[in-house]
């Protein structure tokens, strides 16, 4: 049996899981810390704008699962907020124990406290990872799914430091890069000013420290938006920001509090004492990052030269997907790329051509466009989702935003590719 071994469980993981699952492989996933879902354990954002035909897509390609188990575990949904339409956000708080069970019922194995460090590699092909107990776990294909946020070292040269985020560094040891163990040349994604990395866009509030008619409002409304006194905007930190889809004049002039379980605050950080003068936050706290005052993780640190399978330049049987592949913001995008990824990695193994999503579906003309976009500096300095900036303004442009369901399964199956991630292939 084929075994595919995917190092990273982030929602680009798990999806890279799902996939070679589905398509017939042995499948392991390790993770470095003691939960699924990365950065997704704090997001929760989906189906916004141009995410929603992207999810969509990957329904009508057969790869829908985390989507479906995104929907069943909504707090709420058909959200509107500035620059965004038709948002569903799920509920932070309980969905990683959801994923797991959902790649547990595929027989997907999942190792946590499992952190890659190193790899065994003959000539242009990886024979096996090695884990930071000295454990040797050989496998046919590899998805790197290791994200680009942080460590604790990056988040200091480049940001303000260790917040103390979900990604927990000091507890589980830093993110390591399999592509760059494997002598894979990385290059790292710029802000607005050419410096390197950007911070994360967003914190997470305490619900119970808000005021009660606060809590009230968000548990109605999902989000709200509270204007910031004129004497504490500071604009200037927008171009900053991983998340390009907010940083919109918008978001600098008021809070955006969005109910994800947490209450997400939708600002790289905002100090408390400032945080604290706004009604309805005298007590405020931080959740995620305990540090959110203060600043926030750093991503987009590590990034690996692929081609539009997803297949890692330079290493035979190596894959990647997520903020990996490219300058990517979203839980959407990590799980559309990880799907190609672990499909692909299937079809390596069994000598198959690859799946390229061709361009006239949204998935793969993303693929594609990012890949062009970061050839450039400039493009290097932007960030790529569905849900804003470029890309989605992209989407508008090409027609690729739709929002009619059966217009997307049309679409997929135009391309001939209905339910092509649930054929086993082996
Ligand atoms: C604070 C914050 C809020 C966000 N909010 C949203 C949102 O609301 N909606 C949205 O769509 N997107 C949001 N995003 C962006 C989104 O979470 C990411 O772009 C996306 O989920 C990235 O997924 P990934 O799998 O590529 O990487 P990650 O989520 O970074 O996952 C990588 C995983 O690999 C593991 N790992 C690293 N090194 C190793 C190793 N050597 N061995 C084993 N495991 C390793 C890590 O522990 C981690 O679990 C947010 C991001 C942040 C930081």
């Amino acid at each position: 049996m084929i075994k595919v071994v995917v190092a990273g469980g982030g929602w680009s993981g798990c999806a890279a899981a799902l996939a070679a699952a589905k398509a017939g492989a042995q499948v392991l996933v390790l993770e470095r810390t003691d939960m699924l879902l990365g950065t997704g354990l704090v997001g929760g954002i989906f189906r916004n704008n141009g995410r929603y035909t992207a999810a969509e897509e990957a329904i009508a390609m057969g790869g829908g699962d985390l989507f479906v188990a995104m929907d069943a575990n909504v707090r709420h949904k058909g959200i509107s907020f500035p620059g965004h339409h038709h948002a569903s956000f799920y509920d932070v708080c309980s969905m990683e124990p959801l994923v797991k069970r959902v790649l547990q019922n595929y027989g997907i194995d999942i190792r946590t406290q499992a952190r890659v460090v190193d790899v065994q590699k003959y000539a242009k092909t990886i024979q096996a990872v090695i884990l930071d107990n000295g454990e040797v776990i050989p496998g046919d294909v590899f998805v790197d799914t290791t994200g680009t946020a942080g460590p604790m070292g990056n988040c200091l040269k480049y940001g303000n430091g260790c917040a103390m985020c979900i990604l927990r560094c000091p507890t589980f040891g830093p993110r390591l890069s399999l592509c760059a163990k494997a002598q894979v040349k990385e290059f790292m994604g710029q802000k607005t000013d050419g410096s390197f990395g950007a911070m994360s866009g967003s914190c997470k509030l305490n619900k119970e420290s808000l005021s009660l008619e606060l809590r009230g409002k968000l548990a109605k409304e999902g989000a709200v938006v509270l204007p910031v006194p004129p004497n504490l905007i500071k604009s200037g930190t927008l171009g900053k920001k991983a998340c390009s889809q907010y940083a919109l004049p918008e978001y600098a002039a008021n809070l955006v509090l969005i109910d994800t379980g947490h209450v997400k605050l939708m600002t790289s950080y905002f100090p408390l004492n400032d945080l604290r003068t706004l009604p309805g936050l005298e007590n405020a706290r931080y959740e995620d990052p305990y540090g959110g005052g203060v600043g926030n993780s750093v991503r987009y640190m590590g990034i690996a030269p692929c081609n539009n399978n997803l297949k890692v330049d330079g290493v035979d049987n190596l894959f990647c997907a997520g903020e990996k592949f490219g300058v990517l913001v979203g839980h959407t995008e990590a799980i559309v790329t990880g799907l190609v990824a672990g499909n692909n990695a299937v079809r390596h193994s069994l000598d198959m051509q690859y799946l390229t999503v061709p361009r006239v579906l949204a998935t793969g003309d993303y693929i594609s466009f990012v890949k062009e976009q970061m050839i450039s500096e400039a493009g290097l300095r932007l960030r790529y989702t569905f849900s804003g900036s470029v890309y989605f303004e992209r989407m508008k442009a090409i027609g690729l935003y739709v929002i009619d369901r059966a217009e997307i399964a049309d679409r997929v199956e135009k391309a001939g590719l209905t339910d092509i991630y649930s054929r086993c292939l082996v």
